[in-house]
Formats: C-alpha cells, structure tokens, sequence
C-alpha cells in the first residue's frame, strides 16, 4: 500500500474532514490511467448520504477527487459554532452559562479568524461583524431551547470505527451524553446541525426526516459494535439564525429524535450495507449514476455532468405554478457557473 496526501478527493480543503483524511491515508494508489477503481477504505456518514443524494456526485468527489470549492459560510459557521458548544459542555454545569459561552465565543474568534476556510470567505469588517452576529443567534437559539446545565457529556467530538453490517464504518460523534432516565451505560447519541431545522408537519417530509435520522442511527450501531455504551436514543438538534424579511436574524431550532431499538438499528444496518454494495458495484462498472435534481443547482461539480446541467437548465426555464417563482433559484451556483443568471 501506497500512502500520499496529494491523491485525487485529498485537496487541502477537505482537512477538516477526519473521515476524509483516514480514507486519503488508507487507500491505495492506482497507476495513472483516468480515474481511481480502488473502493474507498472506509464509509462515513457524509459519503453515505451523498451517494444517496446523488452516486455521480458522490463519484467525482471520492473517485475522480474533482476540485471543489471551499466550504461557504454556513459550514464555517457551523464549524465555529460546534467549537464553542464543545468547549461550553467542558465546564462544569453550573457554569454553562450564556455569559460564558460568549466569552468563550469572543476568545475562540481571535484565531478562528485567522484559519484558512475563514479567509477563503473573504468577509470585510461589516460581513464579518454579520457572521459574528449570526454565531451568536445560533448560539442563543440553543440556550433558549435546549439546557446545557442538564447535559451530562460522556464523550464529545468522538471518532467511532467498526464494523457495520460489514460495511467499514468511521464518524465522529458531537455529543454523546448520559441518558439519565435509564441509567447504567445508557447513553444518547446527537449530532448538532446549524442549518435549516426540519419541517415535522408535512406528510412529505418524513422521509427526508428519517434519511436524516441515519447519521445518528448509523452511529448508534457503530457504538454497538464498539461495546462500550447502550445507545438508547438517536437524535439531530438544530439550532440556527435565520434570516428575516427586513435584514434582521432570529434564532430558529428543531429536533429529530428516534428511539434506538432493534428495528431501527436493522433498518439503518441493512441501508448502509445496500448503499455500501451499490458502491462496490460502481466501482467495479468505472461509473455511477446521475440523479438530476433540484440540488444540482448546488453541485459544484455541473459542469462536468450533462445530465445536472441539462437539469438546471430546465428547472431554471420553468416556473413553479404554486409560487410563481422559477423552479430553480436564480442564486444557485450552478445557475450563476452556467452563466444563466
Ligand atoms: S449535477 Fe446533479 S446529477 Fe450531476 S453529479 Fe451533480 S448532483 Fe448529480
């Protein structure tokens, strides 16, 4: 085996993504002849998902290593906003408090500043005073629905590695804490998301809803594995700052929870034993599938697939009869790459 940094999917904007860095070190290295047929090493959650989103992007990510952008705001902010709610769940309780969260906030800023996904974003005083701004909605959001001073961490940012269904499976765990209505080795698995909470109401959502609650699922039967804890529920907190129609911020949260029991833990095992099988499949065919979509319009990859571009500019040619508005929205990167905006 064949161990270098500089392999296709491992450009220096991929470092935060520990999974990423494992699977760059792990994998082995094809002689130069078009794209890369070695399967990944290992399977995280965000490669899951994205190959459930869409195999070809997944393909021109983890196998052609096509260039991609560096990350946008809302994962710089998501990234500072971890930062701070782990260090805050490190105090005591007592003293998680917002007055020390924000001074944690306001210390961490300093050198989160100078990091290079910050810069890349190229904010001057007032964008970065606005980012500040929304860190901080997000960071009340979460006080004001959910209390720190009753989490009892046992692990944060914990790396996970086992065997799932056979599937080689690696992530890291926001937040595992004690589930205290249980007991012993109970524990309760969260993943914290800065993005748009989840629409609970619509019949439509669930399964978006329930593709989401995976991740957590997915970890909670690595932990199995692992034999350490009793995983007892699966959840995603959300906590974000939303944008309002006069320019102002307002905190906005929601919750995605499930009970880990056998059927969940089966279903989510046989999930990622199918989408690990289909990627070997791919691999050894050299192609993956393209699944043209609204969320073409934010694949960095478009232009290289003719089946996302046709598809933006079709959703981008016809109107959505209920709101009146284009089907694909005139600010979509990919509307903006192909000139059509
Ligand atoms: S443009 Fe669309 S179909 Fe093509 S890879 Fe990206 S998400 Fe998939």
């Amino acid at each position: 085996m064949v161990t270098n940094s500089v392999l296709p999917g491992c450009s220096p904007e991929r470092i935060n993504d520990l999974a990423a860095i494992l699977w760059c070190f792990e994998r082995t290295v094809d002689p130069p002849s078009g794209h890369n047929d070695q399967v990944t090493a290992y399977l995280s959650p965000s490669g899951a998902s994205l190959w459930k989103q869409c195999p070809r992007r997944w393909w021109f990510r983890y196998v052609e290593g096509l260039p991609e952008p560096p990350p946008g705001e809302p994962a710089v902010m998501g990234t500072f906003v971890h930062k701070v709610l782990e260090d805050l769940l490190a105090l005591a309780p007592a003293d998680r408090t917002p007055e020390a969260a924000r001074q944690i906030a306001t210390e961490y800023f300093a050198s989160f500043s100078e990091r290079g996904d910050f810069q890349a974003l190229g904010f001057d005083e007032a964008a970065t005073r606005r980012f500040k701004h929304k860190a901080w909605t997000a960071i009340s959001a979460y006080f004001a629905e959910f209390a720190p001073t009753e989490v009892d961490p046992v692990h944060q940012e914990m790396r996970v590695r086992a065997e799932v269904a056979g599937v080689p499976f690696f992530g890291i765990i926001d937040l595992l804490e004690r589930d205290g209505s249980v007991g012993g080795d109970a524990v309760i698995v969260t993943d914290y998301k800065t993005g748009t909470p989840p629409d609970t109401t619509k019949p439509w959502s669930a399964e978006q809803n329930a593709e989401k609650l995976l991740q957590p699922m997915w970890y909670a039967a690595a932990l199995m594995e692992m034999g350490e804890h009793t995983p007892t529920l699966a959840r995603l907190l959300y906590f974000t700052a939303a944008e309002t129609a006069d320019g102002g911020l307002v905190g906005r949260t929601g919750k995605l929870s499930a009970t880990v029991d056998d059927d969940a833990l089966g279903a989510a095992r046989v999930e990622l034993a199918l989408r690990w099988r289909q990627i070997g499949e791919a691999q050894e065919t050299g192609s993956a599938e393209a699944k043209p979509g609204v969320l073409c319009g934010w694949c960095p990859f478009v232009t290289h697939c003719a089946e996302g571009e046709a598809e933006v500019r079709r959703l981008h040619g016809e109107t959505n009869r209920r709101t009146g508005q284009p089907r694909m929205r005139a600010d979509a990167p990919a509307v903006v790459e192909l000139g059509l905006s």
